[in-house]
């Protein structure tokens, strides 16, 4: 690498970490940054004076004086200084957002995808939701720093391309990084959506501190991000938090991967579903049937609804879930002494299912490592896993902020 590259690329994360600095703390001042950097006083001012040309960070007043009188000047972020787009689609619903470097949504984008879209369809709605909040960012989108994509499926290596998604079935090593860089003149970036997720908790006050967190998502399939010592863990071929294909019950039901009893065969939306489409056919679920009514399908939804009216079959499917998950999650947290650990989903929130799998957590953990985790119950909605995304692409100029 070019002398003149290394020192540029150094200036450049001087600059992150001042971002940051600013970023996680109330009133900061100039003397406060070089203190906490150990840079000169000098390179402190000339960097700090080139952010705010930049138009990156703004002065917000003057403090109230040391002990010699001596005021300083005090900085914030410019939220408006830059800005990162995301996009996140599955095979039901395509959600964009556009973030200021507050983290902060300005626009929002949903679009519905029909049944039956096959990859060609994902990928022209992908450009139109692209363009539509471009056209919303109007000038600003030359303050844009890239744009993120948030994808469900098997990513490969590179991570630039989404080797299988099953849900569209004719998705089949799909570069999808490159075809959409090839529309749009801003650096494409592309990541596992529950990657994303963590990326985006990881900037708010609840969470910003964590170090070793784990997220587990459920709804269709079972997802695990493992972040570790500050940094999502990719693992050597990046398809690290496939807890979904972890055996969980031996000699269990067929899983699609090809092996049996994965936690996906009983704590999934569609194993939920295939369970109660089974337990229906033999009499079952009668709570179920009358709530939902006969005239639709019953959605996962309604499986949570009737287990919180009391409907001991529904409560017993989630209970199931709960203890499964719990018996992977029980080896991890001893294995990774994770300092917080969020099962997120709508299947999560409900009592049955929480109160079997602390249960079963409790009974099979170390109780140093039990009493190290903070664990909650979540649901978010697919814009964070936007967010996360728009937070993947400011992530590149502001890599201090990539602690993940
Ligand atoms: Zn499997």
């Amino acid at each position: 690498m070019a002398k003149s590259s290394q020192v540029q690329k150094r200036q450049d994360a001087r600059k992150a970490k001042i971002m940051d600095i600013v970023w996680r703390t109330p009133r900061a001042s100039r003397t406060l940054i070089q203190k906490t950097t150990h840079m000169s006083m000098e390179s402190t001012l000339t960097l700090v004076n080139e952010l705010l040309e930049e138009g990156l960070l703004l002065r917000a007043g003057k403090s109230d004086g040391n002990s010699v009188g001596r005021k300083s000047m005090i900085l914030r972020i410019n939220p408006d200084g830059c800005y990162g787009m995301g996009i996140r689609f599955n095979a039901r619903c395509i959600t964009g957002v556009v973030i200021n470097l507050e983290h902060k949504p300005v626009l929002t984008e949903r679009m519905l995808v029909p049944g039956d879209t096959d990859t060609a369809e994902i990928l022209e709605m992908l450009k139109a939701c692209v363009h539509r909040l471009l056209d919303g960012l109007k000038e600003r989108s030359g303050r844009l720093e890239g744009i993120g994509i948030a994808s469900p499926g098997v990513m490969d290596l590179s991570n630039e391309m989404v080797k299988r998604y099953v849900h569209v079935p004719d998705w089949h090593d799909v570069p999808l990084r490159e075809w959409m860089q090839k529309e749009f003149p801003w650096p494409v970036s592309l990541e596992h959506d529950v990657k994303c997720t963590a990326r985006a908790l990881r900037m708010q006050p609840k969470y910003r501190h964590a170090k070793n967190m784990l997220l587990v998502q459920m709804d269709r399939g079972v997802y695990m991000c493992m972040i570790l010592n500050g940094h999502i863990y990719h693992g050597s071929t990046n398809i690290s938090g496939e807890i979904g294909h972890v055996c969980a019950v031996e000699g269990g039901w067929p899983c699609a991967c090809g092996q049996a009893g994965c936690l996906e065969t009983v704590a999934s939306d569609s194993a939920f579903l295939e369970q109660i489409r089974q337990g229906m056919a033999r009499g079952g679920f009668q709570k179920l049937r009358a709530l939902a009514g006969k005239e639709r399908d019953i959605t996962i939804a309604d499986l949570v609804r009737s287990s919180e009216l009391g409907d001991d079959e529904a409560s017993a499917l989630l209970s199931v879930a709960g203890t499964a998950l719990a018996k992977v999650l029980a080896s991890a947290i001893t294995l990774l002494n994770p300092d917080h650990l969020i099962v997120s989903g709508i299947l999560a929130t409900t009592p049955a299912f929480q109160s079997a799998f602390l249960r079963t957590v409790e009974g099979r953990t170390l109780r140093e490592g039990l009493e190290a985790v903070m664990i909650s119950f979540e649901t978010y909605d697919d814009l964070i896993n936007a967010a996360g995304a728009a937070e993947l692409t400011l992530s590149r100029r502001f890599s201090v902020r990539e602690v993940l």
